[in-house]
């Protein structure tokens, strides 16, 4: 779907009819131009003639029927995966992939695994969400969050992330709120500071996953570059300028980064941050990484000695390949 060939067409049509049409899109979902019975024919043959409305997608649905997997096929042929989480109190979050691929390399990913295709366009992630709400409109619902957590990272491929938030949050658009879009981030801190600039109140969660650079750069290449003290510094601007309580995520992996003193060390360096630790226990297929129960309850106890605010993740989806760090491009489609 060429949203950019889409905006050039109606660029002489008036304010109205525009609205219609993203109408038609962005709140109505259609799937199919002879939908749009109140635009008049001629503009309708174009559009239809012009612009593919169709997304080429499958959906795995997990044993647990509360998450979704969607391969989407682009244009290129590449494909990528995005997930849709249905929590039992009615809010629908998607997850969406903002590159093919990732260039990053953190060793409990498997995304990272596959090295780095090419950012995806505005477009390509804004599908994903069109993608979902089409299914979730047959059931009568609809996406309430979104998280940028899939392929990729977000705030490398910074312009086209942020195109997309503005696009979620058009009131003529998807009109997601600001505060029900989240964004996920290995540290980028110039781009986290840039992001702190942008006067929205987005949700921030930054993957902290140790508690000192040595442990750091042993599971996330990119630490070499972004010391941890520097991570810290740009999420306190973040939290200063936003006001919002930043989310830390720890994944959890066994004898690397689940010891006491871990939880001790980390403890110490966020006290005071207007932060929560999001703790995700490996769940990949490497037994080897999985924390142990014992090990993960020590990890909580010490966070609440230490007063530290912390949710540990639910295991969503993960006989799909829909838990976190498990997305993947595959000719399944
Ligand atoms: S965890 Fe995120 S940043 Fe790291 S390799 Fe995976 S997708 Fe990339």
């Amino acid at each position: 779907m060429n949203l950019q060939k889409l905006e050039e067409l109606l660029k002489k049509e008036p304010g109205f009819r525009i609205k219609q049409i993203e109408r038609a899109i962005y709140k109505d979902f259609y799937e199919n131009w002879k939908d749009l019975t109140n635009i008049p024919i001629k503009l309708r043959d174009i559009l239809n003639n012009e612009i593919d409305l169709s997304i080429n997608g499958r959906i795995f649905q997990s044993d647990d029927l509360h998450s979704l997997k969607a391969l989407i096929k682009l244009d290129d042929g590449i494909t990528i995966e995005t997930v849709l989480l249905m929590h039992r109190e009615g809010r629908n979050t998607i997850c969406v992939s903002s590159q093919a691929g990732c260039a990053l390399g953190c060793t409990f990913c498997k995304t990272g695994d596959l090295g780095f295709k090419r950012n995806l366009k505005a477009e390509e992630i804004i599908i994903q969400v069109l993608f979902f709400s089409r299914y979730l409109k047959s059931h009568n619902s609809k996406i309430t969050n979104v998280v940028f957590m899939g392929m990729g990272e977000p705030l490398l491929n910074y312009d086209n992330f942020l195109s997309t938030v503005k696009v979620l949050n058009d009131e003529d658009k998807f009109n997601i709120g600001q505060r029900k879009i989240s964004v996920s981030t290995s540290g980028i801190t110039e781009k986290i500071r840039m992001l702190a600039d942008e006067n929205l109140q987005i949700n921030l969660a930054v993957s902290v996953n140790a508690s000192n650079d040595e442990i750091r750069k042993k599971i996330m290449p990119i630490a070499d570059k972004y010391k941890f003290n520097e991570l810290l510094s740009a999420v306190k601007y973040y939290i200063e300028k936003t006001n919002r309580r930043v989310m830390l995520e720890y994944v959890l992996l066994k004898g690397i980064n689940d010891l006491p003193e871990n939880a001790e060390e980390l403890s110490k360096k966020i006290k005071g941050l207007l932060c929560f630790v999001n703790l995700i226990p490996f769940n990949g297929e490497d037994q080897d990484k999985r924390p142990l129960t014992k090990n993960i309850n020590e990890f909580k106890k010490i966070l609440l000695i230490n007063r530290i605010s912390f949710t540990q993740r639910h295991k969503f989806g993960a006989d799909i390949a829909a838990a976190c760090g498990q997305l993947v491009f595959s000719k399944d489609i």
